[in-house]
């Protein structure tokens, strides 16, 4: 409670009150009055004068009556401030719990989306050593090459073969919101996940791009590339080819720049997200 009267004395003769308007933090002040009920006199007694404070004067008041009329408006504010804590309080307990929610259920998700993943992996993994222990009869063909468009579906894929030239982070007085892998005009540049190409065509910077969104609302980013192979609203799969290596746009040599775009807009170090699926560049 912030309003605290700051003196209340009930003289014999009068009472009179008024409000400090200079006090700055609205508190309420009510100046005791002589008994001979001449305001003249109960300013002489202040120690300040306070003319300029005085917005009322009461004649003839009960003083009982009034003092019970205080201390009733004291608790019914204090009441009001008691009820206004305790409703923030629980407002704001309410919204944490629910703000506690909403990053447990995404961290639920996220937690069942790699299990899936894993699970498809290992599936993707017995099959091969299936396929591989399958033909025991046939002894002629000891490793046999799966022809491309027979090769085993992946959940990821590595999006070029290279040299890791630069990571991301802050780079020249710049950021850098990539990785660069660097290689021969040329070098497949493959899609690192199953999705739908939402952008193939000129990026300013980037000389030519492709952007593929995928199923979980992530875009990947494939800059300076020389020749696109996919089109737009295309659906490709983790390791399909989209593009070939190039040197096009702001570019000192031929490289694949690879961006990652969590909910399609968030740009985060692709090394960590590619080495969550498995793959290191
Ligand atoms: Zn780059």
């Amino acid at each position: 409670m912030s309003g605290k009267v700051a003196a209340f004395v009930v003289a014999a003769g009068a009472l009179a009150s008024g409000v400090g308007a200079s006090s700055g933090t609205g508190d309420a002040q009510f100046l005791p009055v002589g008994a001979s009920s001449d305001l003249a006199v109960a300013m002489a007694h202040s120690a300040a004068p306070r003319t300029a404070d005085i917005k009322t004067v009461h004649a003839d008041v009960q003083p009982a009556y009034e003092a019970a009329k205080l201390v009733r408006s004291e608790g019914f504010f204090v009441r009001q401030h008691i009820d206004m804590a305790i409703k923030h309080a629980a407002d704001s307990y309410t919204a944490r719990q629910a703000e506690l929610k909403r990053l447990k259920d995404a961290e639920d998700a996220e937690k069942a989306r790699i299990a899936a993943e894993e699970a498809e992996k290992a599936r993707v993994a017995a099959e091969q050593a299936q396929a591989q222990q399958a033909p025991p009869a046939v002894k002629q063909a000891p490793a046999p090459a799966p022809a491309p468009a027979a090769a085993p579906r992946v959940s990821a894929a590595k999006p070029a073969e290279g040299s890791f030239t630069s990571g991301f982070g802050a780079r020249w007085g710049t950021t850098h919101y990539g990785v660069d892998i660097a290689n021969s005009i040329g070098t497949p540049i493959l899609s690192a996940m199953d999705g739908v190409i939402v952008e193939a065509g000129p990026a300013s910077g980037f000389g030519l791009w492709v952007r593929v969104r995928h199923n979980d609302g992530t875009i990947t980013v494939y800059g300076h590339v020389n020749e696109i192979l996919v089109s737009q609203g295309q659906q490709v799969h983790a390791g399909q080819q989209i593009a070939t290596m190039g040197n096009r746009g702001q570019s000192t040599g031929p490289h694949l720049h690879f961006e990652v775009w969590i909910g399609g807009s968030q740009k985060i170090d692709p090394v960590g997200w590619l080495g969550a699926r498995g793959i290191s560049l």
